[in-house]
């Protein structure tokens, strides 16, 4: 699927629930629906308090199956029994408990992921600076990131005009 994106000069838009309000899974690329195959929950470790998810598994879906274990997954849409956990990254997504369970992006510890050459990447809690990657296209991406954070102009921007939680 990737490869025949670019050989087509066209984008992939992962869809999970579908459920953005900003027109996210919608545009001229191929819609891609990971709610059907991708909803197994693969692991889950309840001593060190961690699952490990496809995509497609709804947020709802995961804490009923966590709720035995006296374990939950905190950020919550007023979506939540539809949206799943790669829109709920995807869009870095939170609720009405958002100040104390924090938000989707507090609650990654890892992601793996297919970049745009077809190459596999696992992003994670690294330096980004680290030279070794394993993919050539997921150095440029920290490279490219390390040009623009270290960049006094855009540190000034961040700090004058984002919003203070
Ligand atoms: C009535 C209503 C209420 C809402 N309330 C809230 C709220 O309280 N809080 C909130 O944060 N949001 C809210 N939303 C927005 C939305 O429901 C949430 O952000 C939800 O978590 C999105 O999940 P989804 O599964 O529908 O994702 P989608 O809309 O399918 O996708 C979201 C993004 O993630 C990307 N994506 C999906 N899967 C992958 C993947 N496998 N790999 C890479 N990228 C992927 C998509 O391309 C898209 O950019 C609301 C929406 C509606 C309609």
């Amino acid at each position: 699927m990737i490869a025949f994106a670019a050989e087509n000069n066209t984008t992939l838009i992962p869809r999970a629930a579908g459920t953005s309000l900003s027109g996210q899974v919608v545009g001229s690329g191929i819609v891609v629906d990971i709610s059907k195959y991708f909803t197994t929950i693969i692991e889950i470790n309840k001593k060190e308090r961690w699952v490990r998810v496809q995509p497609g598994v709804i947020r709802d879906d995961l804490n009923y199956h966590l709720q035995s274990l006296g374990l939950m997954y905190g950020p919550e849409t007023s979506t939540a029994n539809r949206a799943m956990i790669g829109g709920m990254l995807g869009n870095n997504s939170c609720g009405l408990h958002s100040i104390v369970w924090g938000a989707a992006r507090d609650h990654v510890l890892e992601v793996k992921t297919l970049l745009s050459d077809g190459s596999e990447a696992i992003f994670t809690r690294e330096d980004i600076r680290q030279t070794k990657q394993e993919s050539p296209l997921k150095q440029k991406i920290y490279s490219e990131l390390d040009t623009l954070l270290t960049n006094k102009h855009n540190q000034q921007l961040i700090k004058t005009t984002f919003p203070r939680c």
